[in-house]
């Protein structure tokens, strides 16, 4: 056999080996294994897990899927899931698996502690159903050689016709933008909300496509004048040596919207223990672990992050360079309450 062939043999030995584990909920408990579902898609999150096991013994077997994927597999596994933690990408989606009971509570007094209250879910006494572990901001960038930056201050902005033909996005439905519009649906109310939204359409450059950092690079391609990114996609260019990247920083200019109102809307990314986890012990240990300075430290300067733990401190020159900000304080269940509105909304303006 070839070296290729080995090497595909011994890859697909470990995806068996990986699969069989977690279909074995009784091995789980002598061997230490702990079951993680996530929907956080960062290279630097490999670091986070192998410490945690060198730490602790506790081996994790990891399922990757996006938060809507994520969540459906929770709800058809029912009562036989393995799932013992739970990482979501998206307040809304933290809020709407508490709602639909996917999550149990944990009561730590280490999270408590370390997780400011307005970062946690729900809690009847028993403990919160969910924890926040970092911050990231929704921001505007544009293109410096053909916008003002008066014209994209706002999110309102967006929708201006002053802005007519330069606007890309990612898909409206995507988490961080339901997310965003639920949160303007506060501040404008139905019918402003759907005035708004038809003039981000109509302002487009091209129907929303790829992800946010293919936003960037259009707008630093000249193919959009203005897109909306998180934070960390934007913090990952400014950190990058690569000179494609280099000259996509030096094109681009960053606004913190709505700095003189409402402030700038801010996701949360979180865990929670799954409702019928094997692991429990070991699934707060690992939320724990999560919170902890090292850990809190990865999301940080590895992903570039906000901290959840607010005592923990930035050596990230980029999240530095982005300063302070006014964040928004739309509270994390009218997020998830707005969110159905919006897509009809979406649906009847037609943003894809
Ligand atoms: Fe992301």
């Amino acid at each position: 056999m070839t070296f290729s062939g080995w090497k595909r043999r011994l890859a697909a030995t470990g995806a068996a080996l990986t699969a069989l584990a977690v279909l074995v909920p009784g091995a789980q408990a002598q061997d230490k294994v702990l079951n993680l579902y996530s929907a956080r898609h960062y290279q630097t999150d490999e670091a986070l897990y192998q410490n945690f096991t060198r730490a602790t013994g506790i081996r994790i077997n990891r399922v990757d899927l996006d938060d809507a994927g994520l969540l459906a597999r929770l709800q058809t596994e029912g009562r036989s899931s393995p799932a013992d933690v739970i990482l979501l990408v998206d307040a809304a989606r933290l809020w709407r698996a508490e709602v639909d009971g996917l999550f149990q509570p944990v009561k730590s007094k280490i999270l408590d502690e370390r997780i400011p209250a307005a970062l946690r879910g729900k809690d009847d006494g028993q403990g919160s159903q969910w924890f926040g572990l970092s911050t990231r901001a929704r921001v505007i960038v544009y293109d410096k050689q053909r916008v003002a930056k008066k014209d994209v201050e706002t999110y309102e902005k967006l929708a201006d016709p002053v802005n007519k033909g330069l606007v890309c996005t990612r898909s409206g439905s995507h988490p961080y933008n339901l997310s965003l519009f639920s949160a303007m649906f506060v501040h404008l109310g139905a019918a402003g909300t759907e005035t708004w939204l038809k003039g981000v359409t109509h302002n487009m450059a091209r129907a929303p496509k790829g992800g946010d950092t293919d936003q960037i690079r259009a707008v630093a391609s000249g193919e959009c004048g203005i897109a909306v990114t998180n934070t960390y996609y934007l913090a990952r260019l400014m950190r990058s040596s690569a000179p494609a990247d280099r000259s996509v920083i030096e094109r681009v200019g960053v606004v913190f919207p709505n700095q003189a109102d409402h402030g700038t809307h801010v996701n949360i990314a979180g865990g929670a223990v799954a409702r019928n986890a094997k692991n429990v012990e070991s699934a707060v240990r690992f939320l724990e672990y999560l919170a902890s300075d090292e850990a809190q430290g990865y999301f940080a300067n590895g992903n570039n992050e906000w901290p959840a733990v607010r005592s923990v401190k930035l050596s990230n020159p980029a999240l530095e360079a982005m300063g302070p900000f006014k964040a928004e304080t739309v509270p994390i269940a009218v997020i998830g309450q707005n969110q159905s509105k919006v897509q009809e909304i979406l649906d009847r303006v037609g943003y894809r």
